[in-house]
């Protein structure tokens, strides 16, 4: 990119900012009523029939974060899994420690498994030209592109698009709910979640809908396309296309990122299942967009390749919202309204006013099917 279109895009950034936060008023689901259980088929804990999923409660985590994964396994253990004892899975790229497994697994009842990543699935590929990657990282860096230089958050990113659901100690299992330490979950879940999915034909569920960066994934729609180009019988005719090219609330975002809203699911939470990620659909999308090298050159995240994948290749009624869930990753929250929760004030989600412009939920509902 020269220097003159990147002053360009710059002046296209700054515009943005001059608008009006684009969300406004809008029907708040998580204050219009009371928040209760999802409808549809439940099996609660102590029920007949309560049989597990196959199912696994997984994270990515350094050895460095355990005090916040046990901040956030205690939510979770208190909240839900102390009723169904699901596994816990940790992944790493480095050994856990002693002093690591020895605390996870006094935090849980259930069984605990620690698996090292290959170093073929977190090492940056071959075909990835070092060169390149720093010149293209200070263009980066220029657009205050948070982790820009930092290679393992590229890596990470990579790992999570296209890597988790291949780990040999997940080729049994279907459904994960991913967890990152020191997220926060608020309220009581007394429904068996995994179930849920399940026995509603679901395949993903979130809590949190933004916006992202969009000078982080400038070229991912453009190469999506490219994809789809190749394999049009891959796009599911009941898809959320409408959702992912949006480009009135927050036009300059579509602009920067070639066609794409930016609107995506936060994947820190996920719920889902990995067939869809090992469909040939999404699996082939992933190799593509990781051969074309945007999660080095530029910092493509999992949460917008997710996003992007679900929305193009999935039928929309498969995508839930789990509203139930309070939660918390900083800065953004998702609170119900319901005597469930505790510590999470309705309807709030975020702190600092100014960014309530970052929630894209609205888009979802008025683009993809109301809630
Ligand atoms: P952010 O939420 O985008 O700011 O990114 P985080 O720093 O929270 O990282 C996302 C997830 O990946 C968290 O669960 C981290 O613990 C994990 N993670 C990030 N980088 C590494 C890494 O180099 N090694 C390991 N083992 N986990 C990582
Ligand atoms: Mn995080």
């Amino acid at each position: 990119m020269s220097r003159e279109q990147l002053e360009k895009l710059k002046a296209l950034q700054q515009d943005e900012t001059r608008q009006p936060a684009s969300s406004g008023e809008w029907d708040n689901p998580l204050v219009r009523d009371v928040v209760g259980e999802p409808a549809g088929v439940l099996v609660h804990a102590g029920e007949e029939n309560q049989k597990r999923a196959n199912a696994t409660l997984l994270s990515l985590v350094r050895n460095s974060e355990l005090r916040g994964l046990l901040r956030t396994m205690k939510d979770i253990e208190t909240n839900f899994n102390s009723k169904f004892n699901y596994p816990w899975t940790f992944f790493n790229d480095v050994p856990f420690t002693e002093e690591f497994k020895k605390r996870t697994r006094a935090a849980t009842n259930a069984e605990v498994r620690y698996e090292l990543i290959p170093k073929e699935h977190w090492d940056t590929p071959p075909w990835i030209n070092p060169d390149v990657v720093s010149v293209s990282n200070e263009i980066l860096v220029e657009d205050h592109i948070m982790y820009a230089k930092q290679a393992s958050y590229h890596r990470m990113c990579r790992w999570n698009s296209g890597m988790f659901y291949k780990h040999p100690a997940l080729k049994d299992v279907r459904w994960y709910w991913r967890v990152e330490p020191s997220t926060r979950y608020y309220c009581g879940i007394d429904y068996d979640v995994f179930r849920y999915m399940e026995d509603n034909d679901k395949t993903y569920g979130y809590v949190i809908n933004i916006y992202d960066a969009p000078q982080s994934i400038r070229t991912l729609w453009p190469t999506t396309l490219e994809y789809v180009a190749k394999h049009p019988e891959y796009v599911h005719p009941n898809n959320s296309l409408a959702w992912l090219i949006e480009d009135t609330k927050r036009p300059n975002h579509n602009k920067i990122a070639n066609g794409y809203s930016t609107c995506h699911f936060w994947s820190n939470f996920e719920i889902g299942d990995m067939d869809f990620f090992r469909s040939d659909a999404y699996n082939k999308y992933f190799e593509y967009l990781d051969h074309a090298g945007g999660f080095f050159y530029e910092r493509w995240g999992d949460a917008p390749v997710h996003s992007v994948g679900l929305g193009l290749f999935l039928d929309r009624n498969k995508i839930h919202w789990f509203k139930d869930i309070g939660y918390l990753h900083m800065p953004y929250y998702n609170c119900p309204s319901s005597k469930k929760c505790r510590g999470c004030i309705p309807g709030k989600f975020v702190d600092v006013k100014a960014f309530n412009r970052e929630n894209c939920i609205d888009n979802f509902f008025s683009l993809i099917h109301e809630n």
